[in-house]
């Protein structure tokens, strides 16, 4: 069975072609580089120990993305490729908007045209929205819109997937919402390279451990949480992986429409994970707390019951090791990968 990698040379996507390789998939890459290089895929290769095809391609491009198809017998597609900034994306929606929307209707028009039926979307727990109870479960409805044209775009892709899987019949379709993906691959080569100075939290508290930045800025310690800073689900980005081989095996069962969360199950706070990575680095790392930041909710994790009960899936990573990785990733590549 061969599988579309798309946005593979990125973040999430290189981990998963990993396990892909591992669980016996051939693969094909597509990227445009947008947010990633060369040097992400040749070394994803390496440790793959497969020379895997890859196209520098941009899926808004529907011609181009025609063509892929047209090259490869594809089985099918798990679609990583996206922009994921949600601070800039309220800068830039129009460009969120295009690229995320046009590079998912692009693929479905040339899977139509290829007869491809087979479909993984990376979804983000963003979709439940701020009303949503904690834990969130599936079952709940999704927000009418998110905090940001980024979870918009996610919202607007999930609906229309759905449409697609009631209108063509064989088609599967699986959204899969992320919870908080951090970690590295143990090796150290591959991680999270973000451009510029990070948005996240653990990128961010990385590149303090390493010297490039002074002070992490904690937003906020008056949550009605534990501690005072906000809780999330962080989940290591190995399981995530995992979790994507997971669900290829509900498309061979013919799922039609499939929604899983991919989460730990349990929440962590702010200051929890820079205690964690100052083990890992084996510093206290210095930090203030500041105001806290617009759009924030206090506190969210998912419910993993359904991804256990359904894919047999269960993350298994806990916050050292991922902290650890992330040191590892951090600590061997200071400036991320080296530019080609
Ligand atoms: P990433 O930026 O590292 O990877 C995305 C890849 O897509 C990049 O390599 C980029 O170059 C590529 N890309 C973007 N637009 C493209 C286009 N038009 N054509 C071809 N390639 C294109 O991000 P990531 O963290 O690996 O995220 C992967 C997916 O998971 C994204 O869709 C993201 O929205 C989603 N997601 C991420 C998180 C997270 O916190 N990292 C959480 C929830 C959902
Ligand atoms: N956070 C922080 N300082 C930072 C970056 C993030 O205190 O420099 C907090 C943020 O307020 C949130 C948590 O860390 O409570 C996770 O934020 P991140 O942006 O990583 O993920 P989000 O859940 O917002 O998508």
């Amino acid at each position: 069975m061969t599988i579309l990698v798309t946005g593979g040379a990125g973040y999430i996507g290189s981990h998963t072609c990993i396990e892909l390789v591992k669980a016996g998939y051939d693969i094909v890459v597509a990227d445009d580089f947008a947010n990633s290089c060369m040097e992400a895929v040749r070394r994803t290769r390496k440790l793959a120990g497969v020379e895997f095809p890859f196209e520098k391609i941009d899926l808004t491009d529907y011609d181009a993305t025609q063509k892929l198809f047209d090259k490869y017998q594809i089985d099918a597609v798990i679609h990583f490729a996206g922009l994921k900034a949600v601070g800039e994306s309220g800068k830039i929606p129009l460009t969120y908007y295009h690229n995320n929307l046009d590079s998912t209707l692009s693929l479905l028009e040339a899977m139509k045209s290829h007869s491809v039926k087979n479909f993984i979307f990376s979804s983000s727990a963003t979709v439940y929205g701020p009303e949503a109870p904690v834990p969130y479960n599936e079952a709940t409805p999704v927000s009418r819109i998110t905090s940001s044209p980024y979870g918009n775009t996610k919202l607007m892709i999930e609906y229309i997937l759905k449409d697609e899987v009631k209108a063509n019949p064989g088609f599967n379709a699986v959204l899969l919402r992320y919870f908080n993906p951090v970690g590295a691959h143990e090796s150290g080569e591959i991680g999270e390279n973000p451009n510029g100075i990070p948005n996240n939290l653990m990128p961010y508290v990385a590149q303090v451990a390493v010297g490039k930045l002074d002070m992490i800025h904690i937003f906020g310690n008056d949550y009605d949480t534990p501690d005072g800073t906000c809780l999330r689900d962080y989940i290591h980005v190995v399981d995530l992986a995992k979790g994507h081989v997971a669900a290829l095996k509900k498309i061979k069962e013919n799922c039609g429409l499939f929604v899983c969360n991919l989460g730990t199950g349990k929440g962590t706070s702010v200051l929890e994970m820079v205690k964690a990575f100052s083990k890992s680095c084996g510093k206290d790392l210095p930090y203030e707390f500041a105001p806290r930041r617009e759009g924030d909710l206090p506190a969210f994790w998912a419910d993993p019951a359904f991804a256990k009960e359904q894919l047999g899936w269960v993350a298994e990573k806990g916050i050292q090791e991922m902290c650890d990785d992330v040191w590892r990733w951090q600590s061997k590549n200071p400036a991320g990968f080296p530019q080609d």
